[in-house]
This record gives structure tokens, sequence and C-alpha cells, in this order.
């Protein structure tokens, strides 16, 4: 089944310097190398394809696809180092781990590729020996700022025991030794995996690590299968480690907290056993055995790469056998932890082959899944180091705070400053008062002297007039009379006083009666900015009495006014009594009759008006004495029936003038009916308002009183919280003494055990 996936693009060069863990995922590269002499000899043909330009691989009707294919008609595989390895000693540089990991069957060319079998003299341009010239050439460009220690370890794993390559160099035959002694796994308290007395060489240069590399090789056990006569059955993990230390001369350039930073790096390079199944190894009894212990690594790594690989699996927590063998446990960061890792499948491209080589391609393909968290690795000293640091400030800060008091405590400072302020300012006014009372006195007495000399001096004055000799009128001004003087003149005194004081009083009333008349917002004014804290301790009493004061006159205006009204409602009333004493509804009755009756009368008068003008008609027409007499007759009935007539039309008239007059009187009564109506209204309006205006002097007052109460009652709280906040302000001071002793304890310990260190360092290179 064809499996196409997206192909992924690695990134180049990467030197990313966050400390945040990285999601990265397994990169896989694929190497297919070329058909080698024995295939050739045996007739194999090529039957893997490589997409051109796509990081794909077809084998029959499989397809796969990868990060990078190297080989056949993919990259060159001189740009495995480039693309896949050059970006990892990057990371390695700045404090990551790092893998490379070489998986195929055997023969499939891992070795070649890793360059594990370095020989020192032949530059295959294998993995190893070019990571191994570009960290030198790396620390080299970087030795001005920082100071590396960089160490060297060499161990394969064959049936299940850790071997150290780079122990006891050259008493160690070709063969398989029986006489090395595995080393054994250790997991410290942090959860990390060490080789106990594991031979970890610190080289200075690429020659000596290259020498270290080749040793190793020389040691590693190798057999021979009928697969491949030079290849392994053991896997080799050949590790480099690296110390950074930066150097007080790039604390300029890197900001303080990195000033004592400590990276510590690895990056192991393994070359995995063959991964073909033991069955077609054809090997039998020890090689068989060999063979299932060499399986049993690649079994578990197996293992360990679905668990991994299975996003599901991974979700749900699933358990991840690392401790299956020792090869997981020490590849346990590099699938899935704290490591950046590339695998490189290597495959053969020969028909005979094209089993193990699609077993291969499936198993690269999975190990894609498998996500790394990888992190920049700090010395732990100097992680300690910075979070007492950075602890330190913050106490430090903490400590600026609480001496700046918080805001609390400044605000109850200001509320004292300005109580202190006023009060100050009060006992200023007091004194002035004082002083102007005095000077008040001193001045009347000078008045009361004045007069009286004036009054003396005008007695003389008068009794000279009168013709008194001198010697008498300075004689006659007896002490008695002076007293009395004096006594009059003070109590004239008093009296103007109190008059100016009345008139005072009168003129403060009248002012405050305008002012209350103005609305009622004032007042509510009034009761806002009495209020205030600050003026409020000065002028409450003050400002009390002049409320009572407010209130009084306005009640004395409503109630005149309420008066005057009462007054004008009583004359209306009795102006509406007046017309009511005259019946007119009555009189108008009677008007109206007669009105009537005469209406009719002038009726019934001018109907025999008409009948004597007929009879009068008919007389003339007939012409005869008697007739004459009686048209004479008829015609005086005439004059004094129209005389009548007149009479009653003036009548009339005079009545109608009646009515009219009465409807006037009506419509006035009408209207002082409406006014008293209006003024009672407004009666009830105006009490209303001294209902409500007395209501809300009680509510003021209520609302005053409350208010000075819960004043003095924030002034006591205010006193309590200013006293707690410098107590917590004491045990802030004593904790940051206390932590401030401590960093420096640490501080101390620190140097001490760095000098330890080197001197130790210094021991061993000598
Ligand atoms: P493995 O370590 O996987 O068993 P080797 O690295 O020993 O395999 O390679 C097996 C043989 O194939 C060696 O003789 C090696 O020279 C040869 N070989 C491997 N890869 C290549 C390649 N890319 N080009 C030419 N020859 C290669
Ligand atoms: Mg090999």
């Amino acid at each position: 089944k064809p499996s196409a996936e997206i192909p992924r693009v690695l990134p180049m060069g990467s030197s990313d310097m966050a400390s945040q863990p990285q999601s990265d995922s397994v990169k896989v590269a694929v190497n297919v190398r070329p058909l080698i002499t024995p295939e050739l000899v045996l007739g194999c043909t090529d039957c893997v394809t490589v997409t051109p330009g796509e990081p794909q691989v077809q084998i029959g009707p499989h397809v796969f696809t990868y990060d990078h294919v190297y080989g056949s008609t993919g990259s060159s595989s001189s740009l495995i180092f480039e693309q896949c390895v050059y970006p990892l000693v990057d990371s390695l540089f700045c404090g990551y781990n790092t893998t490379v990991l070489a998986y195929g069957q055997t023969g499939s060319g891992k070795t070649y590729t890793m360059g594990t079998n370095y020989s020192g003299e032949s530059n295959c341009g294998g993995i190893i020996p070019q990571v191994m010239e570009t960290i030198f050439k790396k620390a080299d460009a970087m030795k001005g700022d920082t100071e590396f220690l960089i160490r060297v370890s060499f161990i394969e794993i064959f049936k299940e025991e850790v071997f150290d390559l780079l122990d006891d160099p050259g008493s160690v035959a070709k063969a398989a030794a029986p006489a090395r002694v595995p080393i054994q796994i250790r997991e410290t308290a942090n959860g990390s995996i060490t080789l106990a007395g594991v031979t970890e060489a610190e080289v200075k240069s690429k020659e000596e690590m290259a020498l270290h590399l080749a040793r190793g090789s020389l040691s590693r056990a190798t057999g021979s299968t009928n697969m491949n006569s030079q290849s392994s059955r053991s896997h080799a993990i050949f590790t480099i480690s690296i110390e950074q230390k930066r150097t007080s001369s790039s604390a300029s350039e890197k900001s303080t907290s990195n000033e004592y930073d400590i990276l510590s790096s690895k990056f192991h390079l393994v070359d995995l056993a063959g991964s073909e199944r033991a069955k077609r190894t054809g090997a039998d009894g020890l090689r068989l055995k060999e063979g299932i212990h060499i399986n049993r690594g690649l079994l578990a790594l197996g293992n360990v790469i679905s668990a991994l690989g299975d996003e599901k699996k991974r979700k749900e927590g699933a358990f991840v056998p690392y401790r299956d063998s020792k090869l997981t446990r020490l590849l346990q960061d590099s699938l899935g932890g704290n490591s950046k890792t590339v695998m490189i499948a290597c495959i053969s491209p020969a028909d005979s082959n094209a089993e193990e080589t699609i077993n291969t391609l499936k198993y690269a393909n999975r190990a894609r899944n498998i996500q790394n968290k990888a992190v920049i690795n700090r010395d732990p000293v100097t992680a300690e180091m910075q979070k007492l640091r950075s602890q330190l400030e913050q106490l430090q800060s903490e400590l600026l705070f609480s001496r700046s008091g918080s805001a609390a405590l400044e605000e109850l400072q200001l509320l004292q400053q300005k109580v202190s302020l006023l009060e100050l300012k009060n006992s200023e006014l007091y004194c002035e008062l004082k002083e102007r009372e005095m000077s008040c006195e001193q001045l009347a007495q000078r008045a009361i002297a004045t007069q009286l000399e004036k009054d003396q001096l005008m007695l003389k004055l008068e009794s000279a007039r009168n013709g008194k000799s001198w010697d008498d009128i300075e004689n006659a001004g007896s002490e008695q009379d002076v007293d009395l003087m004096k006594t009059y003149i003070s109590k004239i005194q008093q009296l103007e006083a109190e008059v100016t004081r009345q008139k005072f009083t009168t003129a403060c009333r009248n002012g405050l009666h305008d002012r209350l008349a103005l609305d009622k917002g004032m007042l509510l004014d009034d009761l806002g900015s009495g209020c205030e804290v600050g003026t409020l301790e000065v002028s409450s009493e003050v400002d009390e009495e002049e409320k009572e004061r407010e209130h009084s006159s306005i009640q004395e205006k409503l109630d005149m006014e309420l008066q005057d009204l009462d007054k004008r409602l009583q004359q209306k009333e009795a102006e509406m009594k007046q017309f009511a004493k005259s019946d007119t509804s009555v009189l108008k009755q009677h008007y109206e009759t007669k009105l009537h009756e005469m209406e009719q009368e002038k009726r019934a008068f001018q109907k025999e008006i008409e009948d004597l003008r007929h009879a009068l008609a008919k007389l003339s027409s007939s012409t005869d004495e008697c007739s004459h007499k009686m048209k004479d007759n008829y015609l005086q009935k005439l004059s004094m029936l129209e005389n009548q007539v007149s009479q009653l039309k003036k009548k009339q008239d005079a009545h109608q003038q009646l009515l009219r007059q009465k409807q006037k009187s009506d419509d006035a009564a009408m209207r002082l009916q409406g006014e008293i109506q209006r003024i009672k209204s407004q009666k009830v309006q105006l009490q209303q308002k001294i209902k409500q205006e007395s209501e809300q002097f009680r509510s003021w007052k209520a609302a005053r009183e409350k208010e000075v109460l819960q004043l003095k009652k924030e002034g006591r709280r205010n006193e309590y919280e200013m006293h707690k906040l410098l107590a917590l302000n004491q045990k802030q001071k004593m904790v940051l003494q206390r932590k401030t002793e401590e960093a420096t304890m640490a501080t101390k310990r620190l140097k001490d055990l760095l000098e330890a260190k080197k001197s130790t360092r210094d021991a061993h290179g000598k």
C-alpha cells in the first residue's frame, strides 16, 4: 500500500537560543548506497527508485516519504552532513543534546555513513570525522569569550552488555574479548542515565579526538556473518560532550544573567547493529545467540519508536518500554526526550535485500512521528544561582516598595498632614482673634476716656460761659460727677454695641433669606462642600449654626406667605358671599317671566291695533255720519294703544339690560370661585413645601452626624492599618535580610565549589 506523505523540510542551521522546550520531531533521512561488488557478482539488480527532486523512495508497490533521501537518483550522499548534521552541531553549541542514529541491515552502509570505522588516515567523508572537524573549528572561533571542556566516550553494546571502547587501549585483541568488564548503567536522582566508570577522555584538539575514535573502532567487537565480512553485530555509541563557560569578557555583550552561564550538552553518534532478522543471517549456535541479543536492543528500539510514534498512544500517556534493553535506556533522551535527533536509515538497493529494505523503510517511517522536547542544558549550580539571583531581585524590589509605603499609608499621612495644617491655621486664627479683641477693648477704653475728657471740658466751658471764675470751675469737677459720667458713657457704648450687633444679625438674616430663596440646588451644594474632609473640622460648628438659622428663617418666611394666602382667601370668600346673598337665579327668573308677560301684552296690543285698522279701513269705504264718529273713536283708541306698545317696548329694553348685567356679575362670581380654588391649591402646595423643607433639614442633619461619626471611625481604622503595615514592613525587612544572607552563603559555596573543581581539574590535567 503506498503511503505517500507530505515532504518535510529540515530547518537549515537553526540556532534557536530559546531555553523553552522545543517540540521537534525526529528527522529521518534515507541513504541508499550503490550496489557493491559482492552484489554485482551475484547478479543482483537495483530495485529501489528515488523520485528525483522529492524525498521519496519507491520499492515495488511501496512509496515512502522522508525528510531527505540521499544516494541513487536523490541528493548526493555528500550532502548528508551539511543538511542533517551541521544544524545539530549548531544546536550542540547552543546547549542542546543531539543525536544521530544510523539504522539498517548489515552491509547497508551504516558504519560507512557514520564513519565509525575511522582508521586515522583515510578521510572517507563519514559523519563522525566531519563532526569532529566542525566542533573544533567552532570552538576555536569562540575561544575569545568562551571556555570549552570537550570530552569523548566510546562504548558498544554487545550481547546486552555495555563495554568501554576507550578502556585499556592496545591490549584488546580484534576478536571478542571475554575478559572485558561490562559497565553498569546507573540512573541519577534527577532521572538521567550515566555509565559507571566509563572513560571520558578530555580532548583539546581534533587530532586527539580522532585518535580516540580510531582506537575505539579498533577495539570494537567484530565478527563475520555471511552477510558482510566487515559488518559489526554490536551497537556503537560515540559521545562527544561539551561544557561551555562564558568568560567575563563577553559579559558586556550578553545579558548579565548569562555571565555565569555554563552550558553542557552531548552529541551521541550511534552506529546500530544490523537490523536483519536472525533467520536470514544463516548463523547458528553462538552467532545465532548473538543475533538474538543484538536484536533484543533493536526490538526494544522498535517498540519504543512505535510507542512514541503513535499519536493516540502518546496522548494517552502510554508506557514507553525504555527499560527493555540497554540500548533504549541509553538512548532514552534521544527518542522522545531532551534531544534533537536525526535518524539515517541505510538501505541496499539490491533486489535480494528487498524484504529487509522494506522493513527498514517502514521502521524509519514510524520514527518520523516521534516528538522530542529539547531544552538548553544549564549547569545545575548555575541554575540555582540564577534562581537565587532573581529571588534576591524580587525581594529587593519588594523592600523598595514597602519602604516607599503602600498607598493607604500615603493617604493616611496626607490626611494627617492636612489635619495638622488646619489645626495650625485654627490656632493662628484664634490668636489673631484674641489680639483683635484685646485691641478692641483698649480702643473702647480709650474712647471712654476721650469722651469723658470731652464732656468734662464741655462742662467747664459751660461753667465759664455762665461767668464762673476759673478756680471755681477747677474745683467744681467733683469726683462724683466724673464717676457718674463714666458710667453713663460706658452704658452708652454698651447700648451702641448692642444696636450694631442687632443690626448686623438682621442684615445677616436678610442675606440668608435671599440666598435661601434662590434654589434648592445651592442648598445641596452647600451640603456637598460641607462634606469635604479638610474643612469639616474647622467649619462644622459654624456651618451647623448657620444652617439652623437658615432653616428657621425659611420657615418664618413660608409661614408669612401662608398667612398672606389665608387672608386673601378670606377676602375672596367674603366677596363670594355677597354675590350669593342676592339670590340671583330667583331674580333672573322673575325678570324673565316679567319680560315674557310684557311680550304677550305687547302682542295682544298689536293684534288689537291690527283689528282696529281693519275696522277703520271698512269704515272709510262706507261714508256716513255715524261711521265718521266711529272712525274718530277708533283712531283715538289706536293712538292710545300704540302709545302703550311703545311704553312696553321701553320697559322690555330696560329688562334686557338688567339681564345682561346679571350675566356679567355671574361671570365675575365664577372667576372669583376659580381664584379661590387656585389660592386653596397654592396653600396646599405651600404647606407641602414647608413640610418638605423641614424634612430636608432633618435628613441633612442626620447625614451630617453620621458622616462625622464615620470619619472618626475611619481615622481610627487608618491608624490601625498604619500600625499593621509598619509591622509587615518590619517582617519583610527581616525576611530580606535572611534571604540576602542565604544568597551570599550560596555564592560563597559556589565559589568554593568552582575553586575546588578547578584545582582538581588542574591536578588531573597534570
Ligand atoms: P554496515 O555497517 O551497515 O554493516 P558497512 O558500512 O560496513 O555496512 O558497508 C558495507 C559495505 O558497503 C562496505 O564495504 C562499504 O564500503 C560499502 N558501502 C557502504 N556504503 C557505501 C557507499 N555509499 N558507497 C560505496 N560503498 C559503500
Ligand atoms: Mg557496520
